[in-house]
């Protein structure tokens, strides 16, 4: 069965840089492209299929059309969006609501979980992950006193870090950060705080009230235990992450491995190295969709892929 190549879209950010270029070879638009939809049938930026039959179709027409390449999963909206994200300046720190909060207050949209596996970042680089109030009075207390400093957690990040960010964990991305994210697909965002930036001589718009309604107090980390070889038909995978919206895993090929797609479809993120599944090359910065029904193929080269499912 034929692996789905998909066509990424490209989102110039403020915050945005020129790695997504330098570092993972696509054609950017500009200095500033902050995002590549990498898998999405988000109507912000869909991206299509580059190859065989269903050439050209969008993510979102594909799913509806031809629901069996999915294994028949229900829903309305393809439930997943990869993308891969350049900062090279600090992004605002946001919250997401749950899909009850954004279904009651966002027009029934879904609300967002979501998770990050850092691809690069710069030596010292830190990260926005939850925050320091004990109580919802004393985070309110906080925000309205401004007391960002003693109120956000930042942590050190790494390379090959990853970090399960559910709805309700305040989170931001700091410059020289780049990462591969897997997410609901949603774009339902609570801006806390901007570091009180100004965009063409104005602050952006923060949305306080829905941010303190949705946080979670106190903060707890979110658990991503690492189980080698977990929730999945191949030994070569290790799981990042399960939880109820996906599964997330990292993949290493070193030489000669047998992929097992037994899942009702599985989204494919090459993120170093080269190589081929099958008789199909693959390289950095490929992202395709097995579909299902694709049953075991060899794989052979030195290549990593972050893979997902539902
Ligand atoms: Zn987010």
């Amino acid at each position: 069965m034929e692996i789905l190549f998909l066509e990424p879209v490209f989102k110039q950010m403020v915050w945005g840089g020129s790695r997504l270029g330098s570092v993972f070879g696509y054609d950017i638009p500009g200095e500033n492209t902050g995002e590549c939809w990498a898998v999405s049938a988000h109507p912000a930026g869909e991206s299509r299929i580059k190859n065989g039959e269903y050439a050209g179709y969008t993510l979102g027409r594909l799913w509806k059309e031809k629901r069996e390449l999915f294994g028949n999963a229900e829903g309305e909206v393809f439930p997943l969006l990869t993308k891969i994200i350049d900062a090279k300046e600090d992004l605002s720190i946001q919250v997401h609501p749950d899909d009850a909060y954004a279904g009651e207050h966002e027009n029934g949209a879904l609300g967002k979980t979501e998770c990050w596996y850092v691809l690069d970042c710069d030596e010292d680089a830190t990260i926005v992950i939850g925050h320091h109030a004990g109580s919802r009075e004393e985070l309110r207390r906080m925000v309205k006193e401004g007391q960002w400093k003693e109120l956000i957690r930042e942590v050190p990040v790494r390379k090959g870090d990853f970090f399960q960010i559910n709805p309700g964990c305040v989170h931001a991305i700091k410059g020289g950060t780049m990462i591969l994210e897997t997410q609901q697909n949603s774009d339902i965002t609570y801006r806390l705080y901007d570091y009180d930036r100004l965009s063409n001589g104005k602050k952006r718009e923060l949305h306080i009230e829905k941010s303190l309604d949705v946080i979670e107090v106190p903060y707890k980390e979110a658990v991503t235990e690492e189980k080698r070889g977990g929730g999945s038909a191949n030994t070569w995978f290790e799981e990042l992450v399960e939880c109820s919206k996906y599964t997330v895993w990292k993949g290493t090929v070193k030489g000669k491995e047998i992929l097992k797609q037994d899942r009702s479809f599985m989204l494919v993120s090459v993120i170093e190295g080269s190589g081929s599944i099958g008789s199909t090359p693959v390289r950095k910065g490929d992202h395709f969709i097995l579909p299902c029904g694709f049953g075991e193929e060899e794989v052979c080269g030195d290549f990593t892929v972050i893979c997902s499912a539902v």
